[in-house]
């Protein structure tokens, strides 16, 4: 009968649009060495750094990119920031350490869930590549 074939669908469970990288490590889909979270974000550190310290902070809001933050990010911007300096306090890099935002793919950007780099434990050069 019709009605039995209806309910011989599979369930739907993929949901419409897909997790990112970053997203998948926030909810532990896919593993990190995590150094510290939050209720608003997660950083756990890089799986190529670029020196000998390199985390990622990214907001468990999954803002794709820094120019796509709303004015009422501010205050979560602001908190990753403040986060960032506590996290190079935790890890030990003193007063001498990097943040950067890559925005968009041309500067760099490969993972589209916003992300703060926290760089430092060697001398950085000025400007970067
Ligand atoms: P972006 O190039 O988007 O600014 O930075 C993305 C960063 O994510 C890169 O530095 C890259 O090394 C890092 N990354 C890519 N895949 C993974 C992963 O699976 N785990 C971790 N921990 N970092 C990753």
């Amino acid at each position: 009968a019709p009605a039995l074939v209806a309910l011989s669908e599979p369930a739907v469970t993929t949901p419409a649009v897909s997790k990112t990288l970053f997203e998948k490590i926030i909810d532990r889909e896919l593993p990190a060495t995590i150094v510290y979270e939050d209720e608003l974000c997660l950083a756990f550190k890089d799986i190529h750094p670029c020196a000998p310290m390199h985390v990622l902070l990214v907001p468990k809001k999954p803002i794709v990119q820094l120019s796509q933050a709303a004015p009422e990010d501010q205050a979560l911007l602001g908190h990753l920031m403040l986060t960032a300096t506590k996290v190079a306090a935790l890890e030990g890099l003193g007063e001498a350490y990097r943040l950067v935002i890559n925005n968009g793919a041309a500067a760099g950007m490969s993972v589209s869930h916003l992300h703060l780099h926290l760089i430092g434990g060697r001398p950085l050069k000025w400007p970067p590549a």
